[in-house]
């Protein structure tokens, strides 16, 4: 199927003006290809996720191979490695989801992954550093969470 030179719009062989712009298409070569459009964007963005999600996964294993190397060089105890562990992981999701929201500049992007990834790196660290008394700051941490969040879609959408 030929193409508009000028607006990309699909045309026929012997049309003589484009249907959509008009363009005199008498003599001139017509395109074999399409233009860019919204699909193809499309497609980007769903390959620019699977890289994220592919460096993501890199980065856990790459983090479970140092706490391992870590734990085998007696750095850490068994009991520690898994706090470590969680830490790392949770820091990992939070930086994802700073990543989203650096990107699109929406805020909602990597709220998610900010909240989960900080949930997991504070229980990493609860169980690394013998927080056992400090849980109630997850609680804490998840009030604030609320507040700030309803504060910001407010000042997105300011009441009349
Ligand atoms: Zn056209």
């Amino acid at each position: 199927m030929p193409y508009c030179p000028n607006c990309g719009e699909e045309i026929s062989e012997d049309d003589e003006y484009c249907s959509k712009c008009r363009y005199s298409l008498k003599g001139r070569p017509v395109r074999r290809v399409r233009r860019r459009d919204e699909k193809d964007e499309k497609d980007e963005k769903r390959e620019e996720e699977d890289e994220k999600a592919a460096i993501m996964g890199g980065l856990v294993v790459i983090w479970l191979g140092l706490s391992f190397l870590l734990q085998n060089a007696g750095i850490l105890g068994w009991a520690d490695f898994g706090g470590v562990f969680l830490l790392g992981l949770g820091l990992i999701i939070v930086f994802r989801g700073l990543w989203a929201y650096s990107q699109s500049g929406v805020f909602e992007h990597g709220f998610g992954y900010v909240v989960g990834g900080g949930f997991v790196a504070l229980i990493g660290a609860g169980i690394s550093f013998d927080l056992d008394e400090w849980w109630p700051v997850l609680l804490i941490a998840l009030g604030l969470v609320v507040v700030v969040r309803a504060l910001m879609a407010r000042s997105e959408n300011p009441l009349p």
